[in-house]
């Protein structure tokens, strides 16, 4: 015979509701095989009667007679009722109170009895407790044996949970303990199957009320399941793992209320190595041991060491850790116990979905490779901490490009760029390979790359930049590019183009955005002029110190281009626009370090010309030390009644200015605003290839 074992679990049959769910089940198994269902009490039912609280008695008789009265009519209804009545109440009258508790299943299993006779089964209801002796298995088997095969009846019904003792005394197999009995009826029956059905979709990698990210164990092994159980996991009464595995039964546990939506399938099969699932128990007053169950194949110094780091991250020392029969136990203070079981979970079941962010490069200097190697070393680490996974989906340099969805790797990029590099074009091969939401990275000194980037932000790509070239253009064209940012939903940012790592725009962008009026900004933002003039003293010549910051690589390839204040200019337009003033180049006075028009000479000459101006360096910084003060190369916008003044020049700044201090290349960017009376003040390292790289990276992942 083909017997199939349905064990329903008390929410199963807590109401008529519940129970029609149940009956249909059993239909559907019946074509399948001989169906015996074991049945708990109704949800509650137990507690009620080990109670023996009046009030919850007739709670508990009214629920059962609502479940019959939905169930039955007529004569059929009368017969129920009183089958029902009659056992409540000799439960009442004649049983001892410390018997009461048995008489659940008798009540559950009698109502589905009746109920799947009247619907036309050739039903038969078994009784447990002069079936199952409790300790005495082969003969629990050859008793179950005998009723059934001795039967024609289509289905089965038995109550699970109670048992007699060898004496004949009624008994129970211990709370939760219907799972039990159905592998008992199982084991001696050599059904083909054993199904559990509770109100949840099968043993999950924790208790999902206690962890909303538990999720269902397909499969696992019988070991799994008992060490699952044992640890805490109540979906699974740890008893009853030993009968199906001795009889190579699968155990499959699955959601009464959700019968197609899955389950757990337990088998004699091995199933690798890796982590099952977390239990938890309070294993004495105020100490709860959490259960990290696994196959044995894991590193269990390696499993310890990620739990004390995974505690420790969220606040938590545990009591102890410990393993053993490739379990790993922890032992914390039952009130930390359920923040721990996700801090555990978290660190062993969840790994967050990554969105990938592709992202493309444009311009293979300082700052682009920087940038690659930045991604490179740190992807890893982006991920867990954003959810972000980083690719490199395309990079440039001024002649080729190279775009792979697949990802490039930042060590290989200059090689792969070498030997597959396309002429072309690079933000056509954007505009048309890559997908929306896309980041366009802009590390180049172009001067009319900024012609593209509308078309990139129209088509839905982010643009991040280190161009401040590309915000210095007329206002019209910074304020289309914005605009286009606004209408596709997509961001511009370029914070690494004043001050590199510096938060100066995002600190402008609040003041303005909270309509905090800006009275002045003093950019000290010149990294070249900052140093040498932190520097100078007279000891050494000017023009020395130019060609040494030059050779440094601090200053743009052509020095006359930050000495002539050109870089600064480009930066206090950025700033002013940012801040709301729709600031032009024409609208700046410049005062250059260097007098005159010097663009006409060749490199050589230039310098020669400084050299010729020593004198007036000398004298100049004379004159300040003597009044106290110290020369800054100063950027700065001014509100002069309803407009602004715009300036750069030199400045002699005393001891009370946050610019006196600045020491090397350091920047300083002071903004002051009508309602504050002390200065913003944002000053630090302005310079740098790797700062410039974490500042673009922020960006991105912002
Ligand atoms: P039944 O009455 O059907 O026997 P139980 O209440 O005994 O149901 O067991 C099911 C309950 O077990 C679930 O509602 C859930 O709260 C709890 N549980 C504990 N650990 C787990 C786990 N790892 N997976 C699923 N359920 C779990
Ligand atoms: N009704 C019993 C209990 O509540 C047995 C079971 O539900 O498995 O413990
Ligand atoms: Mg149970």
């Amino acid at each position: 015979m083909n017997y199939r074992v349905l064990k329903f679990g008390g929410s199963s049959v807590a109401d008529a509701t519940a129970v029609s769910r149940v009956l249909d089940i059993v239909g559907k198994e019946s074509c399948l095989g001989t169906p015996v269902v074991i049945s708990s009490a109704i949800s509650g039912c137990t507690d009620a009667l080990i109670s023996g609280d009046p009030a919850l008695m007739e709670i508990i008789r009214n629920r059962h007679l609502a479940i019959i009265d939905r169930f039955f009519t007529g004569e059929a209804r009368e017969a129920a009722r009183e089958d029902f009545l009659g056992t409540f109440s000799l439960m009442q009258e004649t049983a001892p109170r410390e018997d009461w508790l048995t008489f659940g299943e008798l009540f559950s299993t009698r109502i589905l009895y009746r109920k799947l006779a009247c619907d036309g089964f050739n039903a038969q209801w078994l009784d447990s407790r002069k079936l199952v002796v409790k300790g005495d298995i082969p003969l629990t088997y050859k008793k179950i044996r005998e009723a059934v095969s001795g039967s024609d009846a289509g289905v089965f019904v038995a109550p699970g949970f109670i048992a007699s003792n060898p004496d004949g005394s009624v008994t129970t197999l211990g709370r939760g303990g219907s799972d039990y009995s159905a592998a008992l009826y199982a084991a001696a029956l050599g059904a083909s199957s054993l199904e559990i059905w509770t109100d949840v979709p099968g043993i999950m990698t924790a208790n999902p009320r206690k962890v909303s990210m538990a999720r269902t164990v397909p499969r696992m092994s019988y070991k799994a399941a008992l060490d699952m159980a044992e640890g805490g996991a109540k979906v699974l009464y740890a008893p009853t793992v030993a009968p199906a595995m001795e009889a190579g039964i699968d155990i499959t546990i699955l959601n009464t209320f959700k019968p197609d939506g899955g389950g757990t399938t337990v088998s004699g099969a091995p199933s690798g190595s890796g982590w099952t699932g977390v239990a938890d128990m309070e294993t004495a007053p105020g100490t709860t041991r959490l259960t990290l169950v696994g196959e044995g194949g894991d590193d269990m110094a390696a499993a310890a060491e990620r739990v004390a780091q995974a505690l420790k991250k969220d606040g938590m020392e545990p009591l102890s850790i410990s393993f053993g029969g490739g379990n790993l136990f922890v032992d914390v203070v039952t009130a930390v116990s359920p923040v721990a079981l996700e801090s555990i979970h978290r660190e062993f079941f969840e790994t967050v979905p990554l969105t990938t962010v592709n992202v493309y490069i444009a311009g293979f200097g300082a700052v682009g490779k920087a940038l690659m190697e930045t991604i490179g070393r740190s992807a890893g680490a982006v991920a867990e901490r954003t959810g972000k996974k980083l690719v490199i989906a395309g990079i440039a340099n001024s002649r080729q490009y190279v775009t792979d969805l697949s990802g490039i790797a930042p060590g290989n990029a200059a090689s792969i760029l070498e030997e597959k590099g396309l002429p072309g074009s690079f933000t056509r091969a954007v505009l048309t390979e890559a997908p929306r939401r896309s980041v366009f990275v802009d590390c180049t000194p172009d001067n009319s790359i900024y012609l593209e980037y509308e078309a990139l932000l129209e088509k839905g790509i982010n643009i991040v930049s280190s161009n401040r070239r590309s915000f210095a253009v007329p206002f019209v064209k910074y304020a289309a590019m914005h605009n286009a940012a606004r209408r596709s939903g997509v961001f511009l940012r370029y914070e690494t183009t004043v001050g590199a790592a510096l938060p100066v725009m995002e600190s402008i962008a609040r003041s303005a955005n909270s309509c905090e009026e800006i009275t002045s900004i003093e950019a000290v933002v010149s990294c070249t002029l900052n140093r040498i003039f932190s520097q100078y003293d007279g000891t050494e010549t000017f023009a020395s110190m130019v060609r040494k910051a030059c050779k440094d690589g601090l200053t743009e390839p052509d020095p006359r281009i930050d000495l002539e204040g050109r870089d600064a200019l480009r930066k206090l337009l950025i700033l002013a626009r940012e801040a709301g003033v729709p600031l032009e180049e024409g609208d700046v006075t410049i005062d250059p370090v260097v007098p005159g028009d010097l663009s006409s000479l060749s490199l050589e000459d230039f310098y020669r010309h400084l050299e010729s101006m020593e004198g007036l360096f000398a004298e100049e910084y004379r004159t300040s030390a003597a009044k106290g003060c110290r020369r800054r190369f100063v950027a700065g916008l001014q509100k002069d009644g309803d407009s602004f003044l715009a300036w750069i020049g030199m400045r002699d700044v005393d001891g009370k200015h946050p610019a006196y201090h600045l020491r090397g290349t350091e920047n300083a960017i002071i903004v002051r605003s009508a309602f504050h009376p002390y200065p913003l003040v944002i000053s630090g390292a302005g310079e740098g290839a790797r700062q410039a790289a974490s500042s673009l990276l922020n960006d991105i992942l912002k």
